[in-house]
């Protein structure tokens, strides 16, 4: 199990891998503000990269974005019957700029 856990990690699952802009609408509605150009920090290798930039992850019951560079969870978003969950523990920081 461990051995196959590994290899997900190695071979990231391509063909279910869009970039960030794909998810604009989503984050748009999340954060209420449109969000692909919003620079954010990735909190394990501190490179700074727009949303739009960052690899989505559309498989399972949420989306994950990972940092491009590090490829580890910046964010994780889930759409519940109560709201949207936002696990942003994977940035550093994320800037919205004033509209
Ligand atoms: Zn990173």
């Amino acid at each position: 199990m461990e051995d196959r856990i590994a290899m997900m990690h190695d071979d990231p699952a391509v063909d279910l891998t869009v970039d960030g802009s794909a998810v604009g609408g989503m984050l748009a509605a999340a954060f209420g503000v449109e969000m692909t150009a919003a620079p954010g920090q990735c909190a394990h290798c501190h490179t700074v990269s727009v949303v739009g930039a960052m690899r989505v992850y559309m498989r399972g019951p949420g989306v994950v974005l990972r940092c491009p560079a590090c490829a580890e969870v910046v964010l994780r978003i889930v759409q519940t019957p109560r709201g949207t969950m936002i696990d942003a523990r994977g940035a550093a920081y994320l800037v919205i700029e004033r509209g």
